[in-house]
């Protein structure tokens, strides 16, 4: 007798890439999910490869190489790969203090080097080869990708869980973000809003740029593409609501301006002269220990259905997915 398909709660970043890794495995796969791309948090993203500050522990640590694993091998296929967008580029960051160990993750990324003859308010520095994702094309051929391997997608709203389970689904993945807080009752999820202004990229700018604030609530970021670059950024707590401000917006670009000129290149002040556009986003973050990706990832029982909770990645789904939909299939079998 065959099994039932797997339901996925949820079409953004986790719930597609998940939704990937399962068919592949062999598996039918029903996508339930109230908003599909471009409407998802995942479709907001900036988004360069951005691991957790720390290690935390080892399934953190499996879940970040295994990504950068995939994601540098889906760069390496250029126009052959199934999802667009992603390639590989130097990334550059900024510290207000010297932070020597960082960043944990370097072994296996290459080209790791400290920088050296910083701006003087800089302490510390680095540079390394990230994987880099323009994610007007990514979220939507991750979309096109599961579908072409087979995956049904239904557009609508899950009030609980044991709905699913009792249209005969016997495994179920929780891929609702933001959403698990009511779905998973999970009172330590919450928003975590960030903002964004989309720019040209007629300045030539072709690496990465992340300063350090002395801010909980903002950062500096400038990641480019080809013909845009994504200028950020908030990070904004218990924010519901998903709509930008225009003093948080001019703050982002003076930000990105004054760090180009900090480093010497040329073209701050034709910076975001013309924006394409700007956005809000919510982050699904969970925070446990003062960890805001202290994310779900485990088997629970419900009404006779396995589920496995794939949720509260915060800052890095983008950069977590393929590790954890790895760990998320495997636990659904
Ligand atoms: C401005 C900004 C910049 C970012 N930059 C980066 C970056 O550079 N690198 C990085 O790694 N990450 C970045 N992120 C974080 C990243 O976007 C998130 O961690 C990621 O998108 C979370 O993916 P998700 O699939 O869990 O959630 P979502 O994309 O929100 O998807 C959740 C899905 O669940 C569905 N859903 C929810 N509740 C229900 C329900 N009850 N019933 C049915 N469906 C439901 C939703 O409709 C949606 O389809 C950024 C985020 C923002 C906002």
């Amino acid at each position: 007798m065959s099994r039932p398909p797997v339901a996925i709660i949820g079409a953004g970043v986790i719930g597609l890439t998940t939704a990937v890794r399962l068919l592949q495995a062999g598996r039918e796969v029903t996508i339930y999910a109230l908003a599909r791309t471009p409407g998802t948090t995942s479709d907001r993203a900036g988004a360069v490869f951005t691991p957790t500050k720390s290690r935390d522990n080892a399934r953190v640590e499996f879940w970040t190489r295994r990504s950068y694993a995939v994601l540098s091998e889906l760069a390496s296929m250029g126009d052959r790969a199934p999802v667009r967008g992603v390639r590989l580029g130097l990334s550059r960051e900024f510290f207000l203090t010297p932070t020597p160990e960082q960043p944990w993750w370097r072994a296996f990324a290459p080209s790791y080097r400290r920088l050296t003859g910083l701006h003087p308010d800089h302490a510390d520095g680095y540079e390394v080869v990230v994987p880099r994702m323009d994610i007007t094309r990514y979220i939507p051929s991750l979309e096109r990708w599961a579908e072409s391997l087979g995956a049904t997608i239904v557009e609508q709203r899950v009030e609980d869980m044991r709905e699913i389970a009792a249209l005969g689904h016997t495994s179920i993945v929780n891929c609702a973000g933001l959403g698990a807080r009511e779905l998973a009752r999970d009172p330590v999820v919450f928003p975590m809003r960030g903002q964004i202004v989309l720019a040209p990229n007629d300045i030539g700018l072709d690496v990465a740029l992340h300063e350090e604030v002395d801010s909980e609530t903002e950062a500096t970021y400038l990641f480019p593409f080809e013909d845009h670059i994504v200028l950020g950024g908030t990070y904004e707590e218990r924010k519901a609501d998903a709509v930008t401000n225009g003093a948080a917006l001019d703050g982002i670009v003076e930000r990105c301006r004054a760090l180009l000129r900090k480093l010497d290149i040329p073209g701050a002040d034709r910076l975001a002269r013309e924006r394409l556009r700007s956005w809000a986003g919510l982050r699904p973050a969970r925070v446990v220990d003062g960890n805001p990706e202290a994310v779900r990832l485990e088997v629970e029982q419900i009404r006779g259905a396995r589920v496995v909770h794939n949720y509260g990645h915060g800052r890095a789904g983008i950069t977590l997915a393929w590790g954890c939909a790895e760990e998320a299939a495997s636990l659904v079998e």
